[in-house]
């Protein structure tokens, strides 16, 4: 992890150098800046809905991955997180009124992810978050916007020839606590050893080691992960699961699991999602997909 994180702070800092210098030459530049979509300055709502108490709170409280390249990534410089998952988060403010620089991001990893909607410690959680009816029946979901698709990952060169899933029996297999990678790799491999960690960097540390033969997760982080450190590791090729990811809300709130459908409906539409993706994700994982069909609608 310790490793990972001072290449990603690394990176980070090379980014933010060379975006410095691309801004003074007047060269094209990527966009990692914190602005965020334009924000709809008339938005209002229905008396006593969640989305009137957050719009006049003029804040949002979101759960997101801190150790995800393209989906959720720390920036060590403004502390916020960035990738695909963040832009999520920043459309379903802007639509509630609400600036990118006034959402309060939490960190949640995959095993506190119900917890904290349950708590109401977030307001929602944009992290990678299968949507499963195991999940569903603790806490609400809208979405999907991605469907990822599980897979492994091995060290360079695949010292324990690992082709399919199948070929991970009897070796050690990193997946992290509360996620649904381990439970799946269970199901699927019975003769695996599924070693837990509650973070994806320290698998990918614990692999880059040689401590476990593989590590397993969604195509995406792995993905991901990769970019990071890209001598270091090589992905099996194929997926063996489906994983709509989806926005983790309170059981109770209906009203906002439906108001962030229609935010996602909208941004399928009128090209937001894809451009979130493109600018994110898409730099690594290629161009935006089709976008999903909504659960709800
Ligand atoms: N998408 C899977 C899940 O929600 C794995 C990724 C993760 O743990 O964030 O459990």
């Amino acid at each position: 992890m310790r490793r990972l994180s001072r290449l990603a702070t690394a990176l980070l800092g090379v980014a933010a150098v060379t975006l410095a210098a691309a801004c003074d030459s007047g060269a094209p530049s990527i966009d990692i800046t914190d602005s965020g979509p334009p924000v709809d300055t008339n938005a209002s709502f229905p008396a006593g809905s969640t989305m009137q108490r957050l719009h006049d709170a003029g804040k949002i409280t979101i759960g997101t991955k801190f150790d995800q390249p393209l989906f959720g990534l720390k920036n060590p410089v403004t502390g916020r997180p960035e990738g695909f998952d963040a832009e999520m988060g920043k459309l379903i403010a802007a639509r509630l009124g609400i600036p990118a620089d006034h959402i309060d991001w939490v960190e949640t990893v995959s095993a506190n992810r119900e917890p904290f909607v349950q708590q109401g410690r977030v307001d929602a959680v944009i992290a990678t978050y299968t949507i499963n009816d195991q999940r569903k029946e603790i806490i609400n979901f809208a979405g999907p916007y991605y469907i990822a698709g599980q897979s492994l990952m091995v060290r360079s060169g695949n010292p324990a020839k690992i082709a399919s899933p199948d070929d991970v029996a009897g070796k050690n297999v990193c997946a992290v606590e509360g996620s649904a990678s381990s439970s799946n790799m269970r199901k699927r491999v019975p003769g695996a050893h599924v070693v837990l960690f509650d973070s994806y960097s320290k698998c990918a540390e614990a692999l880059k080691n040689g401590q476990v033969a593989a590590m397993t997760t969604d195509n995406t982080i792995l993905g991901g992960l990769r970019s990071l450190d890209e001598g270091a590791f090589e992905l099996v090729p194929g997926t063996f699961t489906e994983e709509p990811y989806g926005i983790g809300i309170a059981k109770e709130r209906t009203d906002f699991a439906r108001f962030v459908d229609d935010t996602l409906r909208a941004a399928f539409a009128d090209g937001a999602w894809s451009a979130a993706w493109d600018r994110t994700a898409g730099r690594i994982l290629g161009p935006a997909p089709a976008h999903p069909d909504l659960d709800r609608y």
